[in-house]
């Protein structure tokens, strides 16, 4: 069925996220959102949505500022998984506790530099744009204009990046539009160039999977640590490349300093969805925002949903954004790292 404003097309609408003035519309099942700052993403409960602007206002515990630290937080994970993206990727907010946040300075002058050496088709290009001071991990508007200072005195940047007159109007309530100019000098682009590089010559890749060592085939949960050494191990280092597996990591409320450089220093990442683990999905969506080949595997079991015959859902399927993707569905350990072998030599070059 058609959603009426599928048939109008976009609406005039507040963004969810961040609320500030978006188009949305409704597409069959999931509400498409083409946000300035957020980008483009879809979700299948807005409203209910765990990022949701005024339920999170609503239940919030803390201090205001607090608030806002995590409202930047929400969009900077968001603007990384979309920024770049043709489609709508779907947005679940089961990562929140994942990123420390705000970024360190290093790391904020690198998603400067990464977020501007991609929008500009080439060096000297003059385009304008509007940002947000998630955009670069940047805990609030002054964080942002410190971080500007920085990436001058550094002279990272050729001029000013912002008009004057719109200074004030950059904060995370902002009422009018910020137009911003993204400039980066030859040693900006220098630097761009060693952060490509740094990924290029990589011979490191991340697996992102379920931590399972207890096998239940009845209940379709494979031993994954032995699927690791099995079949994923193997057909990483076949091609010539080190796995990098953070085993034991728990990944609801722990803050992960050791998996983002580890995702950051890698070539590419390969995906296990077994098990519809939250943290996987993340992995894989912040692997994809720095650009770097995410390779998707899943038992077969764990592509549909299942339910018993109440139907409730008693086992989740693979997330919809995924799930068109060229998956490699598996079975056994000798088929997947045969199938996975091969993929990677045809997808990592
Ligand atoms: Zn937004």
């Amino acid at each position: 069925m058609c959603g009426i404003n599928e048939l109008l097309g976009f609406a005039p609408g507040i963004c969810e996220i961040c609320g500030n003035e978006c188009e949305f519309c409704i597409h069959g099942e999931f509400y498409e959102f083409r946000c300035p700052f957020c980008g483009n993403f879809s979700t299948p409960n807005p409203g209910k949505h765990p990022y949701n602007l005024s339920l999170r206002r609503q239940n919030h515990q803390g201090t205001k500022e607090e608030f806002d630290i995590e409202t930047a937080k929400i969009i900077y994970l968001v603007h990384k998984k979309t920024f770049g993206r043709n489609d709508y990727p779907l947005i679940t907010g089961d990562d929140l506790n994942i990123v420390k946040y705000p970024l360190s300075l290093s790391e904020q002058i690198d998603e400067y530099v990464l977020w501007a050496g991609k929008l500009l088709k080439y060096p000297g290009n003059d385009i304008k744009t509007q940002i947000h001071e998630a955009f670069f991990g940047c805990a609030n508007a002054d964080n942002f204009w410190y971080l500007l200072d920085v990436l001058e005195q550094e002279k990272i940047i050729t001029k000013k990046l912002l008009d004057v007159d719109d200074f004030e109007k950059l904060s995370l309530t902002r009422d009018g539009a910020l137009n911003c100019y993204p400039t980066l000098s030859k040693k900006g682009w220098d630097k761009f160039d060693e952060l490509n590089r740094r990924k290029i010559e990589s011979k490191q890749a991340f697996v992102a999977m379920w931590y399972n060592d207890k096998e239940d085939l009845k209940q379709a949960k494979p031993n994954m640590m032995n699927v690791y050494t099995q079949a994923l191990e193997p057909a990483i280092k076949n091609n010539g490349y080190e796995a990098c597996v953070l085993n034991q990591i728990e990944h609801v409320n722990d803050i992960n300093d050791e998996m983002i450089s580890q995702i950051r220093k890698s070539k590419f990442l390969v995906a296990d969805l077994t098990g519809y683990r939250g943290g996987v999905y993340w992995e894989a969506g912040f692997a994809y925002g720095l650009g770097l080949p995410v390779i998707y595997t899943c038992h077969k079991s764990w592509l549909k949903p299942e339910y018993n015959d109440n139907n409730e859902i008693i086992r989740e399927g693979v997330h919809f954004d995924v799930e068109h993707r060229n998956m490699i569905l598996w079975d056994n350990v000798e088929e997947l790292k045969v199938k996975l072998e091969r993929r990677i030599a045809a997808v990592v070059i």
